[in-house]
């Protein structure tokens, strides 16, 4: 029986999440979990009640689209919406965290970062991370999710 793993399930569940992406710039998810559960889910898109990168194109300033909100900073801001401690949790996301994240995400006692994608990884973020103590860990996607699926019937 091929079991997945923790890391290729959470890992796959944020490249799910990243399908639920609005800014077509990139295409992010992200999970956070404690206690291997899953705690919350975020992608890159849009505040709600605002029109959609993907249906207006994006909204950009230097260089950036300021539309939307990254998936790491959801997955967070649903943990605060709903009041659900952060205080020692993993987050699993399909690129490594821009600066503002890594800042939020050190912030909110995130103490591993699991990613699947180097991203512009930005020296004072992988800095900072450090000096916080944070693990972070490159976990490429392996998925044979297919296989796994469909295998068994
Ligand atoms: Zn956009
Ligand atoms: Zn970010």
């Amino acid at each position: 029986m091929n079991r997945i793993s923790w890391n290729q399930y959470f890992m796959a569940q944020s490249h799910l999440l990243a399908l639920r992406s609005t800014c077509t710039r990139l295409t992010v998810g992200a999970t956070i979990v404690r206690d291997k559960r899953i705690i919350a889910g975020g992608y890159n898109g849009s505040i709600a009640g605002d029109v959609h990168c993907v249906d207006e194109g994006c909204y950009v300033i230097d260089n950036h689209c300021v539309r939307t909100i990254h998936a790491e900073m959801n997955a967070l801001l649903q943990c605060a919406k709903f009041g659900v401690p952060t205080e020692g949790a993993e987050i699993y996301v399909t690129h490594f965290p821009c600066l503002q994240c890594t800042k939020a995400l050190i912030q909110a006692g995130i103490k591993t970062v699991y990613y699947a994608k180097d991203y512009k990884n930005n020296p004072y973020a992988v800095d900072l991370f450090e000096k916080a103590g944070v693990k972070v860990e490159k976990v490429p996607l392996e998925l044979p999710l297919n296989e796994l699926l469909l295998s068994e019937s």
